[in-house]
């Protein structure tokens, strides 16, 4: 029996302001609890909430950015709950206009594209935290968060599986990043996602979903709906139809848990908050706004096949972040187009590589673009074997020197293609393995890579490989 997963992502993304989105304090992380909340914050009576311009030109620039419509007129309403971290007893949020309309975003599974299509983005604001360690038993409210500008990006039903679910997280997460209206840290809670899931038979009715509250990093997601979605295909084949509902996951456990019965829309009783103005966005506003953005991951990804014939997925490895981007751009400018596979290639391998381990960002990388492109400059000349690279590539890497060609002078670390230089050495090998030399007569061609490693030895790992095999086997042969 098989089944069809159907997910649908909701996501909180925390806007890049100075301040809160109807109060003037600030919403910087980590401040001492209650010392960042307002009058307007904490609810006290009379006061009145003003309109951040500024969260508004960063859902402006998503909306644009993602090929929206942006509503020339959209309304605040307030969703009435009850909850301590909550004082106002409502949040406003907005619901029948949101700002952005539509849209949506190409994702990469493998080899596979994908376009999902958005719902909706809307503006709102972000409730207070309760905490609950080091109270001896009590709770506190922190009201820090709340008023924190938030965007709510929803999207339609779209995604069949957990790979693709965090494709489209990842890629929503670059894209707020790279316009800037979100510093996407994901341990903070600045970008953390809802993920509705259900499962059906192929060609049935979409099935009853549940939805997984605030997961914070990719591998949550990924966890909690390949969890879920085996929950509920269990559940089903055992005969207890799904009930819709929120639910939590638990890193510790990898289960998720349900934590109340799903409230309707009707529920919260939302209507238009009578303390704010509708949201009038006027054309010349937006198109000011759009002539601002910078060129969009989609677009370089086309314009880096096109400009260097890089391939599809070259071309979105380095679109993955703004500052990968960024890193790529200026290492092909200093090491010339004709070298821009090899920048691609070095991205990848070896720097990826290390700054992974060392769970480093790329923008803190101790190897500059304009290093990466010194050292590709001379692989791509022949200066620098493969593995004299990698050599450079680590003493840079350590601050050892100022640049690839200062390195390898100091050091002598230059490839030796010269025949003349590699002959004797060879001479010396042969001599030295008569056994090896008759396996190979016997025609043995595992003995012709251990003398081949031997030169390479004998030379300390400077000749250049290809002419090592060319002259041996000329010898050999001869
Ligand atoms: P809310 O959660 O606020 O009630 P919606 O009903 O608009 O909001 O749905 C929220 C999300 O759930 C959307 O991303 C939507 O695509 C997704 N969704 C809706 N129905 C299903 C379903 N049957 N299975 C999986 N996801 C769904
Ligand atoms: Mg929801």
């Amino acid at each position: 029996m098989t089944w069809e997963v159907v997910i649908g992502l909701e996501t909180h993304a925390q806007l890049r302001t100075q301040s809160k989105i109807f109060s003037g304090a600030a919403i910087a992380f980590g401040a001492e609890p209650n010392r960042q909340a307002c009058g307007v914050d904490i609810a006290l009576p009379g006061v009145l909430p003003v309109l951040n311009r500024e969260a508004v030109v960063c859902a402006i620039k998503f909306g644009l950015a993602v090929g929206a419509s942006i509503a020339p007129r959209s309304i605040f309403a307030r969703k009435n709950y009850f909850y301590p971290d909550l004082p106002k007893g409502y949040q406003i949020s907005q619901f029948e206009i949101p700002v952005a309309s539509g849209g949506g975003l190409t994702i990469r599974v493998g080899e596979r594209e994908k376009y999902v299509h958005l719902t909706r983005a809307h503006l709102e604001e972000d409730a207070g935290k309760s905490l609950h360690e080091d109270f001896h038993g009590k709770t506190g409210i922190d009201l820090n968060r709340a008023g924190t500008p938030l965007l709510e990006i929803v999207t339609e039903p779209d995604m069949c599986s957990s790979a693709e679910a965090v494709a489209y997280a990842k890629a929503l997460h670059a894209l707020v990043t790279w316009i800037g209206i979100c510093d996407g840290n994901m341990q903070e809670g600045s970008f953390r996602c809802d993920a509705n899931v259900s499962v059906r038979k192929p060609g049935n009715p979409l099935g009853t979903r549940r939805e997984i509250k605030n997961l914070n990093s990719f591998r949550f997601l990924q966890q909690a709906i390949d969890y879920e979605i085996q929950w509920q295909i269990n559940e089903i084949e055992e005969g207890r139809p799904i009930r819709q509902a929120t639910v939590l996951f638990d890193p510790d456990t990898g289960a998720t848990r349900a934590m109340r019965s799903k409230e309707d829309a009707h529920d919260y009783r939302y209507f238009p908050d009578p303390d704010l103005l509708p949201l009038e966005i006027k054309a010349d506003w937006i198109d000011e706004i759009k002539a601002d953005l910078p060129e969009l991951p989609q677009a370089m990804q086309g314009r880096l096949q096109a400009q260097y014939g890089l391939s599809p997925y070259d071309a979105a490895m380095l679109t993955a972040a703004r500052a990968v981007g960024d890193y790529f751009q200026q290492a092909v400018s200093a090491a010339g187009a004709e070298n821009a596979k090899l920048v691609a290639n070095w991205m990848q391998g070896e720097l990826s590589a290390r700054l992974n381990r060392e769970e480093r960002d790329i923008a803190a990388s101790p190897l500059s673009a304009l290093q990466l492109a010194g050292l590709v400059r001379r692989v791509a000349d022949g200066t620098l074997s493969s593995k004299l690279a990698k050599e450079v590539f680590e003493a840079l890497w350590n601050g050892e020197g100022q640049d690839a060609d200062t390195l390898i002078e100091a050091r002598g670390l230059k490839q030796v293609s010269d025949a003349s230089a590699i002959e004797p050495i060879i001479d010396a090998v042969l001599a030295a393995n008569p056994k090896s030399v008759e396996e190979f007569r016997a025609g043995k061609e595992k003995a012709f890579n251990a003398l081949v490693g031997q030169v390479m030895k004998g030379s300390k790992g400077k000749a250049n490989p290809q002419q090592v095999n060319d002259l041996l086997r000329k010898r050999l042969e001869g």
